[in-house]
């Protein structure tokens, strides 16, 4: 049966790593590395063009082929061990369908109008859906906006592109990031997969890990 989920704190998480193994916990501090450092960059491409995501907007997230790898998922696998909600989310997942919509995702029926229950420590594409920015073959900047974006702020967008094009402002560099976080996950034994299903791989491995913590903390 499924447990009934909590409201969303929208407070910022310190999050207690200590049960993880020390190599375990390298590898997760790296991938929180990566969030950080997007989120600085688009921040800060943001507050100097002005794009940004529109309020309430969940089309990204209603996709059905959103996917990260374990890795990717630790972070918030531990965020919602320590606020005690991990088998309340575990229950949400069908382990037979491959390409449920995710689950994070509040939002009314039908509608891509909603809101991120777990922005904090979402994944990596997550982070890169609004816009980004990619090089192409004779190593020029290009942005990437969502189609959405592009449509309800096309003055802001076309300055945007502008600044990139001339070389002024940097929005994160996708494969930058990407390349990052594979070569990590492939470090750690992941692969990709409908994100349902990689946060139910990340709330295995902590749960054993944690329940291993307690064990060797108590003998
Ligand atoms: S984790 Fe959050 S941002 Fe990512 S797809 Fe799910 S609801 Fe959307």
């Amino acid at each position: 049966m499924k447990k009934k989920l909590p409201i969303p704190s929208s407070e910022p998480l310190k999050l207690d790593l200590t049960f993880f193994s020390v190599e375990k916990r390298k590898k997760v501090k790296a991938i929180m590395k990566i969030y950080r450092d997007i989120d600085k960059k688009t921040e800060n491409f943001r507050q100097k063009t002005g794009l940004k995501c529109l309020s309430g907007c969940g089309e990204c997230c209603h996709d059905k082929f959103v996917s990260a790898t374990t890795l990717e998922m630790l972070p918030l696998a531990s965020a919602t061990k320590q606020k005690g909600e991990l088998d309340a989310w575990i229950t949400q997942v069908d382990p037979k369908d491959k390409h449920s919509p995710c689950m994070f995702f509040k939002g009314e029926k039908n509608s891509s109008q909603g809101y991120c229950q777990v922005y904090e420590h979402r994944p990596l594409v997550c982070r890169l859906f609004g816009f980004s920015a990619r090089e192409d073959k004779y190593k020029k900047y290009e942005l990437m906006v969502c189609r959405k974006i592009k449509e309800a702020m096309p003055e802001v967008m076309e300055k945007a592109e502008a600044q990139v094009d001339a070389g002024k402002r940097h929005a994160p560099l996708s494969q930058e990031y990407v390349m990052k976080t594979f070569t990590l996950s492939l470090q750690d034994g992941g692969d990709s997969r409908n994100i349902n299903h990689a946060f139910a791989k990340a709330a295995e491995i902590v749960q054993l890990q944690g329940r291993l913590f307690a064990s060797s903390t108590t003998s």
